[in-house]
């Protein structure tokens, strides 16, 4: 992991005890306070050869003023599963060639929005106002839930915060190994601790600083141990020669550790990404290779495999992944009603399908607890 070498705080949020708890932790690294950090950005990016790097190595602690829970975006004519994103902390401190944050976010660094009790209040509004729906929320889309988070200790306050909900459910997900904070926390089933998964080849050529395949699943089985239900992503799947072998060798090393009785979710999703971030990439990590298949503009104008690619790669991780177990539930991110027909014979149709598909499923796992 990159150490962080500069903290800039925005003066107001200095006696904010979320903060003052992050800077004790930090003790040894001044922070320097600074008002206008919109432009201590402009001016830091515009002389730094790479940004993004530098960025990695700097931590902003900065107030927001909308609303700091949202509906992930989606993608327009893709199903979308309906997820609410927390947006306590955006960009992460490992560096994946693929990372669509490098041309999502317009902000390289490292940036906390560490007013937690505003976002614990958007979400207890959201559990009031629709009491019989079930919500899933999560802090891994605009950045690493746990990769951080043993400096800010989100989840610490987050997983004893969801507990006591009964709509609602909590999502760490991550490339990171550092789960010792969370073991001992009364999580009471309403946290989902998931990593995403590769094969160690793309790991080591792509997910750079990330966590080794080995210790992802040497944590998933410590909080497994803990119990907590576990979730799994294999996004992006990358098409490849030998990817058949390695995906498949993943999967049955993921279960020579981890029981899947206990998985409450598995999701796929082949690489896809807007055309600029194909540039950004290349020009950031020289020797990426994950550029080199096939890749054609959707609907959307996101760069994606073609769809009998996407479809055969769907359908051998789910004949793999389901040779465990056949209940296990696999969904698929951001594609279409056509690719989940051809890959499952059924489609949810809408993000109200997709995530009827979901509430049965925790209702299977977790309502039980209650
Ligand atoms: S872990 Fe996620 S957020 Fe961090 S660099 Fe990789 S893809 Fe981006």
């Amino acid at each position: 992991m990159i150490p962080l070498k500069e903290v800039y705080l925005e003066p107001s949020l200095e006696g904010h005890p979320f903060v003052q708890r992050i800077l004790q932790g930090l003790g040894h690294l001044p922070s320097v306070h600074i008002d206008d950090l919109d432009s201590l950005i402009n001016e830091l990016t515009s002389y730094q050869e790479d940004p993004w790097r530098e960025g990695k190595t700097t931590l902003l602690i900065r107030s927001y003023q909308g609303r700091l829970v949202k509906d992930c975006p989606g993608t327009r004519d893709h199903i979308c599963c309906g997820y609410k994103v927390i947006n306590v902390m955006t960009n992460c401190p490992i560096d994946c060639s693929y990372c669509i944050l490098q041309v999502y976010l317009n902000n390289p660094f490292l940036t906390l929005y560490p007013e937690i009790d505003k976002i614990f209040q958007e979400i207890e509004e959201i559990l009031d106002r629709h009491p019989h729906r079930f919500f899933r929320f999560g802090t891994g889309e605009l950045g690493d839930s746990l990769a951080f988070d043993g400096i800010i200790g989100f989840s610490s306050e987050a997983v004893p915060f969801f507990a006591n909900k009964r709509n609602g459910i909590l999502e760490l997900k991550t490339k990171a190994a550092e789960v010792g904070h969370l073991l001992a926390l009364d999580h009471k089933g309403r946290t989902v601790v998931s990593w995403s998964l590769n094969p160690p080849k793309i790991i080591e050529e792509e997910e750079h600083m990330a966590a080794p395949l080995g210790e992802r699943l040497g944590a998933a089985r410590l909080c497994q141990d803990a119990g907590y239900h576990l979730g799994f992503h294999f996004d992006p799947l990358i098409h490849y020669p030998g990817w058949e072998e390695d995906y498949r060798r993943t999967v049955d090393l993921l279960f020579e550790q981890i029981d899947p009785g206990r998985v409450i979710w598995v999701s796929l999703g082949g690489l896809r990404c807007p055309p600029y971030l194909k540039q950004v990439a290349q020009e950031r990590f020289p020797s990426t290779k994950i550029f080199s298949g096939e890749l054609i503009s959707g609907e959307d104008g996101k760069l994606r495999y073609l769809k009998p690619i996407r479809v055969e790669m769907y359908r051998k991780m789910i004949s793999w992944l389901q040779a465990y177990d056949e209940d296990l539930f696999v969904y698929l991110c951001m594609e279409r009603d056509d690719v989940w027909q051809e890959v499952f014979g059924s489609s949810p149709k809408t993000r109200e399908g997709l995530n009827k598909r979901f509430e049965e499923r925790i209702a299977h796992f977790v309502r039980e607890e209650i």
